[in-house]
């Protein structure tokens, strides 16, 4: 029976992404509950290097399907080989741009079954089940594969669904892939690379987030935001209302047409909590709302409702962030 759990381990310049740190412990988790074991695929700048070190978050085996810096999705036919081969329960996936790429290849290459993006995955009755916000959010949908499925499920997951271990020992059993031959994507090739703005960058991956909206109330309004996410060692974001003002980038609006979000604080400021805003980061583990009108929406779901203006409470709560570190 096949009872090993896969995931996908991108790496870039030279070291493993969080999600690849992430999935190998969640693929450690759900393997031991299996009777397996955890088994990366790694891929990008650094895998052939890198791939060892994921013993330390469970991983037993990589296997390493390249270490250049390729579009990810010139790794889809390896990558099909790997699963292939493997005879898997499952196969965790970032959702992040590379990695619903190549779980789309993949399903599509080998017709698997496919969930995501989930918030929680566990193994019940010899499969894994999944839990993921439908209808907006209002939502949470349990889900397994139908009995007799085709296996591994792919399944999409979401930042910070899992936490890497850390300062474990271990070394991973590294593996060279085959060369799987031609890739139905193999002409797609990296023409010039820009580095992101390290604020949009980590969205995704932020542990805390500090998000503003229409009551931030201008460009320089976000000034303070900023000083309280550095403070946290956190990311920015923001409502669509913000976004849509001009005083932030989209790439960090949150929400059913943004990004959705999982990190382990989110500190939404000047933020009413529409349902379309909710939606994209209701899974956070801890809510606080700080917010001028007793009724706003979101005061009905934050963990921690502070009721005030975000131009005094922000700045004061920076400050004593900082006199406490000092
Ligand atoms: C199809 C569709 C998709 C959408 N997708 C998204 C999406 O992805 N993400 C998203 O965010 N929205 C989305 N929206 C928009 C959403 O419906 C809301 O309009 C939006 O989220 C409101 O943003 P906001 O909370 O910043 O603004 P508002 O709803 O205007 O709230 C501003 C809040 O700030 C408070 N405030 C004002 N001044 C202060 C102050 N000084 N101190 C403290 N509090 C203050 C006010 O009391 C108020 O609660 C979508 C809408 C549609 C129709």
């Amino acid at each position: 029976m096949a009872n090993d759990v896969l995931f996908l381990a991108e790496f870039a310049g030279g070291r493993a992404a969080r999600s690849a740190l992430e999935l190998a412990t969640g693929s450690a988790e759900l393997a031991a509950a299996a009777g397996g074991q955890a088994v990366g695929l790694a891929y990008g700048a650094g895998a052939a290097a890198g791939a060892a070190a994921l013993g330390a978050q469970g991983a037993a085996r990589v296997i390493v399907l390249g270490g250049d810096d390729r579009p990810a999705i010139t790794y889809a036919a390896a990558l099909a080989a790997a699963v292939r081969e493997a005879d898997a329960l499952a196969l965790l996936a970032p959702a992040t741009p590379n990695g619903r790429d190549l779980a789309a290849a993949l399903v599509g290459l080998l017709d698997l079954p496919a969930f995501g993006p989930v918030r929680a995955a566990r193994v019940a009755d010899g499969t894994v089940e999944t839990e993921q916000a439908t209808l907006q959010g209002s939502v949470i949908t349990t889900a397994r594969p139908a009995e007799g499925a085709d296996t591994p499920s792919i399944i999409l997951v979401l930042p910070n669904t899992f936490t890497p271990t850390e300062g474990a020992a271990g070394s991973a059993e590294v593996i060279q892939a085959a060369d799987a031959g031609d890739s139905p994507f193999g002409h797609a090739k990296v023409v010039e690379s820009h580095q992101a703005d390290a604020r949009v960058a980590n969205l995704d991956e932020a542990t805390v987030i500090v998000a503003g909206g229409r009551g931030v109330g201008s460009e320089a309004g976000f000034g303070i935001l900023r000083e309280l996410a550095g403070v946290l060692g956190g990311a920015v974001g923001a409502s669509r209302a913000a976004a849509d003002a001009g005083w932030i980038a989209y790439q960090l609006q949150i929400g059913q047409t943004g990004k959705v979000v999982k990190p382990q604080l989110y500190l939404g400021a000047g933020i009413s909590g529409a349902i379309q805003h909710r939606v994209g980061m209701q899974t956070a583990e801890h809510v606080v709302a700080i917010n001028r009108d007793p009724d706003a929406p979101i005061g009905e779901f934050a963990d921690l409702f502070v009721v005030g203006d975000l131009f005094q409470i922000v700045p004061a709560l920076t400050e004593e962030i900082r006199r406490r570190k000092a």
